[in-house]
């Protein structure tokens, strides 16, 4: 679930079994992803001047040697999935805000389903990636209770536009049948969007900056519409 970068490296990355298999949308170059593991791929001098302690941070450096953060299975991801609320929104709003509080590095994402007794979300996945995330949307998973919608994050990245529903958010959207929310980690605003409501007119994208020349290639994306949020320090990570 990409954001939308100004660079135009909009990419989504499958990690399997070590090998990195990448494609470039919108491009016909292969280029080096964006998202490999934070360890070799973040600025590391930057890494070591944002030195937040964790759990904040994804790695620290004491002394200057750069140590990752020791989450434990526990913290990476909430696991009180037993949680029911009376909306889908309230839902997402909910388990996004879990993630936000232990991680403002990665994306983490995962279905909505509705059950008897309230709407649940699924455990939070992630691929510690800080531009995408893949997560299971196979319907017989969840004792067959019916998938309403998705949740994911975008990391508060620089020359990206977390607000927004990426192209490949869209288009995953419309394969899946199912809306999105997302939480824009720089505003702390959740976002929703379904198949149906439309993107954003060019003028909308031009003031957003995206480039002309990114606007002849018919890109779409959609700030879809905002149903709550939470509250967020706004600190660009990278
Ligand atoms: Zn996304």
């Amino acid at each position: 679930m990409t954001p939308y970068f100004k660079s135009f490296l909009a990419v989504t990355a499958l990690l399997v079994t070590g090998f990195l298999i990448g494609t470039v949308l919108f491009g016909c170059v292969q280029r080096p992803l964006p998202h490999r593991d934070p360890s070799a791929s973040w600025d590391q001098e930057n890494l070591k001047k944002n030195d937040q302690g964790c759990p904040t941070a994804v790695y620290v450096a004491p002394n200057g040697n750069l140590t990752q953060c020791q989450l434990s299975e526990a913290a990476e991801a909430p696991k009180d999935t037993t949680n029911y609320f009376k909306s889908a929104d309230a839902a997402a709003i909910y388990v996004v805000g879990k993630i936000y509080a232990l991680s403002h590095y990665y994306e983490y994402g995962g279905v909505i389903v509705k059950t008897p007794k309230g709407y649940a979300y699924a455990r939070p996945a992630t691929q510690h990636h800080g531009m995408d995330v893949e997560f299971n949307q196979d319907p017989e998973t969840f004792d067959g209770y019916p998938i309403v919608a998705t949740y994911h994050v975008h990391p508060c990245l620089k020359d990206a536009f977390p607000s927004v529903f990426s192209p490949q958010d869209l288009s995953s959207s419309r394969t899946a049948n199912h809306p999105g929310y997302v939480l824009d980690e720089c505003t702390g605003l959740v976002h929703y969007w379904a198949p149906g409501d439309g993107y954003m007119d060019e003028d909308a994208m031009l003031k957003l900056g995206v480039s002309p020349a990114q606007l002849s290639r018919g890109v779409q994306i959609s700030l879809g519409r905002v149903v709550g949020g939470i509250t967020v320090d706004g600190v660009v990570i990278n």
